[in-house]
């Protein structure tokens, strides 16, 4: 028996890297997944793989949200787990940060996160359950100031969490925020993951199905009890 048995879940950002992950590992718990990106071919890809579904979607794009959602309420009446996981990284400090370059990461990692909540909740308020998982970032706990604007958004995303957590859990509706460390994903290509470990207390950045076992713990009902809490998973980086 799976941990997510029967559940519909939608996953942003699913074509590679930690959405990837989470789709292969909410598929192998009995899952129906819909992963959801920007990048096709790989999104296909993974979505054969699991036996899910994908769906072209940019998470700033709203009328897209609704496409998403509608899709899998036709199909299955019901959505039980977003996971808002689709972000970028831009590496630039305050003074460096160009507005459209600044607009366009809090369009994707903010707002983004945003309409996703915004656009399951109608469905999970009415169902009466529902488990939301935002994908933050140990950069929501410091200035980050080599990425600024990646900093600003993941702090954001940890605010709106509670919020939301606040308003959604009196309909049995749970979110809560992930903040990974240092993840060896495409995300991080070119970045040397050694040289920035090493100051972490266990020595090593994890991999991103590390990630996906946490986010399946708080998609399922083994977290029933967890909403508008922060979950971190970074070798003691914050420590
Ligand atoms: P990744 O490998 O780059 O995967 C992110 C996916 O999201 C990519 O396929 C990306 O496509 C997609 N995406 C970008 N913009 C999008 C949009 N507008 N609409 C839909 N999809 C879009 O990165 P990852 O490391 O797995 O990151 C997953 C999440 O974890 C992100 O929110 C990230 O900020 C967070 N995180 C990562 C780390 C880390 O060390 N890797 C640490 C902390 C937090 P593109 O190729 O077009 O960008």
């Amino acid at each position: 028996m799976g941990q997510l048995d029967g559940r519909v879940a939608i996953i942003t950002g699913g074509a590679r890297g930690q959405g990837a992950a989470e789709a292969r590992l909410f598929a192998a718990e009995g899952a129906t997944v819909y992963l959801t990106d920007v990048l096709t071919d790989e999104g296909a890809a993974v979505a054969a793989e699991v036996g899910g579904t994908f769906l072209e979607h940019d998470v700033t794009d709203v009328d897209q949200w609704k496409v998403v959602v509608e899709a899998a309420l036709a199909d299955h009446g019901r959505i039980d787990v977003l996971v808002n996981n689709a972000g970028i990284l831009h590496w630039a400090t305050m003074t460096e940060t160009a507005l459209d370059v600044w607009n366009r990461v809090v369009a994707i990692n903010q707002t983004g996160v945003f309409l996703g909540m915004q656009a399951v909740a109608p469905a999970m308020k009415a169902q009466g359950s529902g488990s939301i998982v935002n994908i933050s970032s140990v950069a929501a706990y410091s200035g980050a100031s080599p990425c600024f604007a990646y900093g600003a958004t993941k702090w954001a995303v940890r605010g709106m969490t509670k919020g939301a957590a606040q308003e959604l859990g009196p309909f049995g509706v749970r979110v809560n925020s992930v903040h990974p460390g240092i993840i060896d994903t495409p995300m991080m290509a070119g970045t040397p993951l050694e040289q920035m470990s090493g100051n972490v207390p266990l020595r090593r950045h994890a991999e991103a199905d590390e990630v996906a076992k946490l986010v399946l713990w708080l998609a399922s009902d083994e977290s029933a009890y967890a909403t508008g809490a922060e979950f971190v998973l970074d070798g003691g980086m914050t420590a």
